[in-house]
């Protein structure tokens, strides 16, 4: 072709060639890619031969970040999606199909529960809610049709941590899988698969992104339960932007190092926190008044998340002096970000209960939810110390 300046475009096949290899990943923004032959567009098409060819099937930097945390969960598969809530849909509509049962945990992520129980319930899929904590509960619950229980590792804002050792037990004595949500505690304080769960999701977008720039979920579990996940994946329109992977892959390769620093931290601050006369309640899995410590405890192998949830006695006036005094932690309703931040359930992220439900969670008005970054500790007991002083 004549380079003519309309004919000059930068594809690969023009670049300078490169006799070594780059050390940092490249980003492949390709939405599609060149097939040599139609007998070897063919044999991709049909999946008989290994490689990319359109961005929704597969590329480059998802699959280089599903291996990574496919490794980090122990597991035999993993695969990337759009968002926290693309990757709970594709291993629900995996597994999952019209007049089957799923019993669903009473404390899930919102959105979570809403996917569960009303979407789902439209496509003929019921569900039954239990106190996942209450074994005894779960296992009476559990049904001839039930093909899935799904629960949350530690949830939120209570920080309950359910035996999943025990909930696997049960959930495959039932001829059910259990698919948990890891998100709070991500794969460096808990490996649900090692435990006897099935299947894995995790909201990306959070502790494992890191830096609040991604948003990304993913799934991971057995070969034997993935023949329908890549179908899924693709058809549903689940799939992932190579960026947000790029991003997230290297958020991923300081995220031990991170949770290792913020966890130590949650720990002290907590600590902190459970003397101050200004609070009423507090909930943190490390502390051994949480109901589930002795639980965190041997399943976490020692760290006990980034999370710390409190109640102050002043109910929405002294929850509002926190906020506005606490100046350096900035309120933002999400987690797992470098910095500190705050979040406050009740208008928030629980915002769509009755108050009777939010009462039952234990969140009132005064709850204030704490995701604990990694600044220094001295610097972040200050601010929650100015939080504290600005009660009146
Ligand atoms: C954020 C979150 C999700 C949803 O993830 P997105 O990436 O926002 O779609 C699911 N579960 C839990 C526990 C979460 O915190």
């Amino acid at each position: 072709m004549a380079e003519t300046p309309d004919d000059i475009c930068p594809r690969p096949d023009v670049m300078p060639p490169q006799t070594t290899q780059p050390l940092a990943p490249p980003l492949y923004t390709s939405a599609v890619y060149r097939c040599q032959d139609i007998e070897q567009a063919e044999a991709l098409m049909a999946g008989q031969s290994a490689g990319y060819i359109y961005v929704r099937d597969g590329n480059p930097n998802a699959d280089l970040l599903a291996d990574k945390c496919r490794q980090l969960h122990g597991a035999e598969r993993a695969a990337i999606c759009a968002s926290g809530m693309a990757a709970l849909a594709a291993g629900v509509l995996s597994q999952v199909s019209a007049g089957d049962r799923v019993l669903v945990s009473n404390q899930l992520y919102g959105r979570t529960a809403q996917l569960l129980i009303t979407e789902c319930g439209r496509l003929g899929i019921h569900s039954t809610v239990v106190d996942v904590c209450d074994l005894k509960q779960t296992e009476a619950a559990l049904g001839e049709k039930t093909r899935l229980v799904v629960c949350e590792t530690i949830t939120n804002p209570l920080l309950r941590t359910p035996d999943l050792a025990k909930l696997a037990k049960a959930s495959h004595a039932a001829g059910a899988l259990l698919l948990v949500d890891n998100t709070f505690a991500g794969p460096a304080v808990c490996r649900p698969l090692s435990l006897g769960a099935d299947i894995v999701m995790e909201s990306l977008t959070k502790t494992m992104g890191g830096h609040s720039d991604v948003c990304l979920g993913l799934l991971c579990g057995h070969e034997k339960d993935w023949a329908r996940v890549p179908t899924v994946l693709s058809t549903w329109g689940l799939a992932s932007s190579p960026f947000d992977c790029w991003l997230a892959a290297r958020g991923l390769s300081t995220m031990a190092l991170r949770v290792r620093r913020a966890t130590e931290t949650a720990l002290e601050a907590a600590e902190f926190l459970a003397t101050q006369p200004k609070l009423q309640a507090i909930y943190y899995p490390g502390l051994p008044a949480h109901p589930d410590h002795a639980i965190a405890a041997k399943q976490f192998g020692g760290q006990f998340g980034t999370v710390i949830t409190f109640t102050l006695a002043g109910g929405r006036a002294a929850a509002d002096a926190f906020i506005k005094n606490a100046r350096s932690i900035p309120f933002s309703p999400s987690l797992g970000d470098l910095s500190t931040t705050l979040s406050h359930p009740e208008s928030t992220s629980h915002r769509g209960l009755t108050p009777e439900a939010r009462a039952a969670l234990g969140i009132t008005a005064g709850t204030i939810r704490l995701s604990i970054g990694i600044e220094s500790p001295e610097s972040i007991l200050a601010a929650l110390q100015e939080g504290l002083t600005g009660i009146r």
